[in-house]
């Protein structure tokens, strides 16, 4: 029998997936160690905070609406116990998410989708141009109508990260400043982690997050979660077809900032090119484009262009904000996008990551599951459907 592992956990990862399961497998009582040279400032910081089941619904992805809703309900329980357990607000903002038609091609779209929410049991209601405006006054006079999805709500993403991180060394989870390089396998199974060489101190991270001095060498693991974003798929030490197939996927986002007393809309605002996401400070997202373009983090002058039109036209006063800040994430899309979480080929290897445009919003039901995982060593019914096992045959799968 092999000598006990320094760590029960090593997360690869802290984005908020990687946190999120370290938090709750440190408050499990298990030794975790989290690995990352710039915890949070991956995806999870660009995001727009949105947690949105209902108007992020898509066809052909109803077992994934059932996760998005799962998470959504657990939403006010899990920020108030990120709150008390940091000491730090997350921002969580129930308000509703007003989806408007600019025109009449618009307004034909929203039916469509209305009308297949309501097929799949949502809580949506149509509204009529005026009704829109009664709700929001700042909306174009020339919006032709809307739907209003009272349950969509909103987080802000980046106090979520700062807290968490907080959260995960308060409940005694360590964090170390490095990348792996790639994972130790011993048979046919995943004893640790091997860390690249000189991995020098993280470029950026949240005030209050200082990780210990990056290590070298292995970390060996009791279990390792792969929960690295998009780039989960490229870590060394198993066959790439051994890894998730989980892609980047590119998105470009503003900040605009205003009087935090004269806010440019009070709940989430969405056209069918564009969300419209307001701070409770003044700040407000504008997001965001979905590009295929590998690896690539330039920010477009095209793009920047694109979504302020697209805002200008929903809500006209935005003219009038100043532009902030503009952001580039890269979402960890997989082949049907939906979220690959569960133990993965080897012994020893729990995968979490592919939650493309909804790892905000899935980072609660994510955490909870997984970390139930790691201590009882079954795979809970709320993530069955998930498992990365799915794709272990497709033929010619991309992993990038
Ligand atoms: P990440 O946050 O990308 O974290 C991965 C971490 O792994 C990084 O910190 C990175 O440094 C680290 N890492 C990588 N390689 C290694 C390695 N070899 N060793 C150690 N560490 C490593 N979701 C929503 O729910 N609502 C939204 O409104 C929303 N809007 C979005 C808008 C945009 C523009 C984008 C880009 C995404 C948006 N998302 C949204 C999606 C959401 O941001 C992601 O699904 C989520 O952040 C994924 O979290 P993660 O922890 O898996 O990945």
């Amino acid at each position: 029998m092999a000598h006990r592992p320094t760590s029960d956990v090593v997360v690869v990862g802290g984005g908020v997936i990687g946190l999120g399961i370290a938090w709750r497998a440190a408050n499990a009582g298990m030794i975790v160690t989290i690995v990352d040279e710039a915890p949070g400032r991956g995806a999870s910081w660009a995001a727009a905070g949105m947690l949105a089941p209902v108007t992020e619904v898509h066809y052909g992805e109803r077992p994934l609406l059932a996760l998005n809703l799962a998470a959504a309900a657990r939403w006010p329980s899990f920020a108030a116990e990120v709150e008390e357990a940091s000491g730090h607000p997350v921002g969580y903002r129930p308000g509703g998410t007003l989806a408007v038609a600019r025109d009449a091609d618009d307004n034909a779209a929203l039916e469509d989708l209305y009308q297949f929410q309501l097929r799949c049991g949502l809580e949506v209601e149509r509204l009529h141009s005026r009704e829109c405006r009664q709700l929001e006054p700042g909306l174009a006079p020339s919006i032709r109508g809307g739907v209003l999805a009272a349950g969509d709500h909103q987080v802000d993403n980046r106090a979520l990260v700062e807290a968490l991180l907080v959260a995960c060394q308060r409940s005694g989870a360590r964090l170390v400043g490095g990348r792996v390089a790639e994972l130790s396998v011993e048979g046919d199974r995943v004893t640790g982690v091997v860390l690249a060489a000189g991995g020098g101190p993280p470029a950026a991270r949240p005030a209050g997050s200082a990780p210990s001095r990056p290590a070298e060498g292995a970390l060996p693991a009791g279990v390792v979660v792969l929960a690295a974003g998009c780039w989960s798929g490229g870590l060394g030490g198993l066959a790439a077809d051994a890894l998730p197939p989980v892609r980047p996927v590119k998105g470009q986002l503003l900040y605009l900032r205003g009087p935090a007393d004269q806010p440019l809309c009070s709940r989430n605002v969405r056209g069918l090119e564009v969300y419209v996401v307001p701070r409770g400070d003044g700040r407000v997202v504008v997001g965001a484009t979905v590009e295929e373009q590998g690896f690539d983090t330039t920010m477009t002058a095209g793009a920047v262009h694109d979504l302020l039109r697209a805002a200008l036209e929903l809500l006209p006063d935005a003219a009038e904000l100043e532009l902030a800040e503009t952001v580039v994430g890269l979402r960890p899309g997989s082949p049907d996008n939906a979220p690959m979480l569960g133990p993965a080929g080897p012994d020893g290897l729990v995968v979490a990551t592919g939650h493309y445009r909804n790892g905000i919003l899935l980072t609660p039901v994510t955490a909870d599951a997984i970390a139930e995982l790691l201590a009882t060593g079954q795979v809970p019914e709320a993530i069955a459907p998930f498992g990365p096992a799915r794709f272990a045959a497709a033929p010619g799968r991309r992993v990038s």
